[in-house]
């Protein structure tokens, strides 16, 4: 099998995993921010109680066959599961595609996993639970110790140590000059980026953060145009900052490859 080829086959298989992984994570995504167990009691309907039955879990496929409406009251089913289990899937996919070695597949999808059901909560909420940030960060780092074994690319490791000491330590720096521009959840999601960006090379660092101001930057600049915002209105950042983080995970190299060149 060819490189291209594993790559693909890796695309349709993390597409799949994603979907499980993302019904999962629209799960964490509605429970955490009410302090609700994310193993008990099994997934039910919000409005009226009721349990779903198996096929009701069927990521994607139920929500459409439901028509976004629970089987029991037809009380609305959150857009937001449909929307945390397509983006899960579409970007394990492209991960999958763009990784350079699919021995830190493993690690790079848990931290998407992550990064999607952070955003999710930001986005609502406008909050990064720590203990989410956390836990993405235990479970992916021994995979990416795993792979850095694996690929014999010990180096990486060190490089992801520093970018993630160095994120953390610039976002720190804007949160103490600006304290109403940005959370303190905001910093630590940094350092996790910053850790994973930094294991594919020191050059993807910059291309992820210089794409999450750039994406955080536009609908600012729409409100205020609109002027539905002042300049102190606060936005989430989260989620433009794991957009960044995808982007350069998947495009980072070659974005770094273009400048280095200009
Ligand atoms: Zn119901």
């Amino acid at each position: 099998m060819s490189l291209g080829q594993s790559h693909l086959l890796a695309a349709v298989l993390a597409a799949l995993v994603g979907l499980v992984v993302g019904s999962f994570g629209a799960l964490v995504a509605d429970r955490v921010p009410r302090g609700e167990s994310i193993v008990r009691p099994a997934s039910h309907c919000d409005s009226c109680g009721a349990p779903l039955r198996s096929t009701d879990n069927v990521p994607v496929v139920a929500y459409i066959l439901l028509k976004g409406r629970c089987r029991h009251c037809s009380a609305r089913i959150p857009s937001r599961t449909l929307l945390v289990e397509l983006a899960t899937a579409a970007l394990f996919a492209l991960v999958a595609w763009r990784l350079p070695t699919l021995w830190a597949l493993p690690s790079y999808l848990v931290v998407v996993a992550g990064l999607v059901i952070l955003s999710a909560i930001d986005f609502e909420h406008k909050r990064l639970p720590a203990a989410i940030v956390y836990l993405t960060a235990l479970v992916a780092a021994p995979l990416l110790v795993l792979a850095s074994g694996m690929t014999g690319k010990w180096n990486a490791l060190l490089v992801g140590l520093v970018a993630a000491a160095a994120c953390f330590a610039v976002f720190f720096a804007v949160f103490i000059a600006v304290p109403k521009g940005m959370g303190f959840g905001d910093v630590r999601l940094a350092g996790l980026c910053g850790g994973w960006l930094g294991w594919l090379g020191a050059s993807v660092v910059p291309v992820g953060i210089v794409v999450s101001f750039v994406l955080a930057g536009v609908p600012a600049m729409v409100l205020l145009a609109r002027g539905k915002a002042t300049r102190k209105s606060a936005i989430a950042f989260g989620p433009f900052l794991a957009g960044g983080t995808v982007f350069a995970i998947c495009f980072g190299r070659l974005v770094a490859h273009a400048w280095a060149h200009v």
